[in-house]
């Protein structure tokens, strides 16, 4: 039924109403007649308002956000009008809505995909996105950081007041933190404009290698000044004697010199240390790769050393299995390594002690070692002793300067090989290093 349908209904029950009266009929007819027609027109509206709330309902649907609703129910004339109206305005909305959310998975994948942790904070300060970097930093999922405050993850005060300066006045703030296990980051904060929901990015650029090449180059100065010090100091105190009359006499001059000799000596070997570690570290020092006779180098390197040996009293031998051949290597820079750990095994091992230098070929690769029988190294030492100006025991007068070791591991691992140490204190120590020879 339609509005006209409506309309005839009520004329028709108005010209019966009046017909009655006018035939004359009595007062209680004619109430009768009024209350009759009211009730079918009462009906006749509710059914025709029917179909007006189906729609009514689809469009309190559509407006509370479901994306799927539309009006189902098409009423003829200008309530049909109406239903197909709100079903485009629906389609634009659930288009708008995809591309929305199309845009933000694009920017959560972006996000995603950076190194570096970023988050989004609300206006008031809550975590509304924390990237896979986030999560894996702070240890904590989004899932369960969602809706908290950003200090629930992260308690520092000076990133704390960055939030609070981006949220409230808008400024853009960099500040730099260090988190637990020694990491550093430079962590900035930035307001977003017309980012909606998201009021606040938090970007952590990690700064821990930056940090840790300022630290080695520090380090670096401070061990060089360290080493150049004490035969500097010896130097001047050898040229101030001679100078305050030790020159007149003879002997004294001479036992002097020889001192001021010793200390030059010290300082070049220096010098050249630091020259090769230096060249070796920034590539200048190509291998020179050559077919070389191990068994020949090795034996070479033991005989140098044996007058020093014997100073010391110590036994040198030379282990050597036999077929050792020929290896494509830099011989002059194994041989350099090999005298290193020759020259600290004589200089740790007390008089009467055994240094033994073995070599083998073993599953491809060329194995020597050095085996002595002294000072040893205790546990926690043995996991730095490569590091370059590591001693272990600073007032152990050792005259060296602590780059040995790292020169040799430089060596072998130029040659693809590894270097290890096994020792323990007043048990003696097993230098080895493995490098590939093939077979
Ligand atoms: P250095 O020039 O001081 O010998 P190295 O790098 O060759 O420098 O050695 C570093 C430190 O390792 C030494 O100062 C010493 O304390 C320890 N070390 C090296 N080799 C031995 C060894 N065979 N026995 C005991 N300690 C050793």
């Amino acid at each position: 039924m339609t509005a006209n349908h409506l309309r005839a209904l009520i004329l028709v029950s108005v010209a019966v109403v009046i017909a009655v009266t006018l035939a004359g009929a009595g007062v209680a007819f004619l109430l009768g007649a009024i209350a009759g027609a009211t009730i079918a027109v009462l009906f006749a509206a509710a059914y025709l308002l029917r179909p007006l709330q189906a729609v009514r309902d689809d469009a309190a649907r559509i407006a509370a956000g479901d994306l799927g609703a539309r009006v189902r129910l098409r009423p003829p004339g200008p309530a049909g009008q109406m239903a197909d109206a709100l079903n485009r305005v629906a389609e634009r909305f659930e288009e708008q809505m995809e591309t929305a959310s199309e845009g933000q998975s694009r920017l959560a994948a972006a996000l995603n995909s950076s190194v570096d942790p970023v988050s989004a904070l609300d206006r008031e300060g809550r975590i509304l996105f924390a990237n896979i970097a986030f999560e894996a930093t702070f240890g904590r999922s989004l899932e369960e950081i969602a809706g908290k405050p950003f200090a629930y993850v992260l308690a520092d005060e000076d990133v704390v007041d960055a939030i609070r300066a981006s949220r409230e006045q808008g400024l853009r703030k960099i500040s730099i933190i260090e988190q637990s296990g020694h990491r550093f980051y430079q962590v900035v904060t930035t307001p977003i404009a017309g980012g909606g929901e998201w009021a606040v990015l938090i970007v952590f650029h990690d700064l821990t290698d930056v940090q840790r090449t300022e630290q080695i180059r520090r380090d670096f100065v401070a061990n060089v000044s360290h080493e150049l010090r004490t035969p500097l100091a010896a130097l001047k105190s050898v040229v101030e004697t001679l100078a305050e009359g030790a020159l007149e006499d003879e002997s004294v001059a001479l036992d002097f010199l020889r001192r001021a000799d010793a200390e030059v000596d010290r300082l070049v070997q220096l010098v050249e240390e630091l020259l090769e570690l230096s060249r070796i570290e920034s590539g200048d020092q190509p291998l020179v790769l050559r077919e070389t006779d191990v068994a020949a180098l090795l034996a070479e390197a033991v005989e140098r050393l044996r007058p020093q040996a014997e100073r010391a009293h110590l036994n040198l031998t030379l282990e050597l299995s036999p077929g050792l051949g020929l290896a494509h290597i830099d011989g002059s820079r194994i041989e350099r390594a090999v005298l290193n750990l020759l020259h600290n095994a004589i200089k740790f091992t007390p008089s009467g002690g055994d240094v033994t230098l073995a070599a083998q070929r073993d599953d491809g690769s060329l194995l020597v070692q050095v085996r002595d029988t002294g000072a040893g190294i205790s546990q926690s030492d043995l996991s730095r002793i490569f590091e370059r100006f590591y001693k272990v025991d600073q007032s152990r007068a050792s005259g060296g300067s602590g780059l040995g070791l790292a020169l040799v591991k430089h060596a072998v691992e130029a040659h693809g090989g590894s270097v290890s140490v096994e020792s323990a204190p007043t048990r003696g120590s097993l230098f080895s290093f493995r490098i590939p020879i093939g077979n």
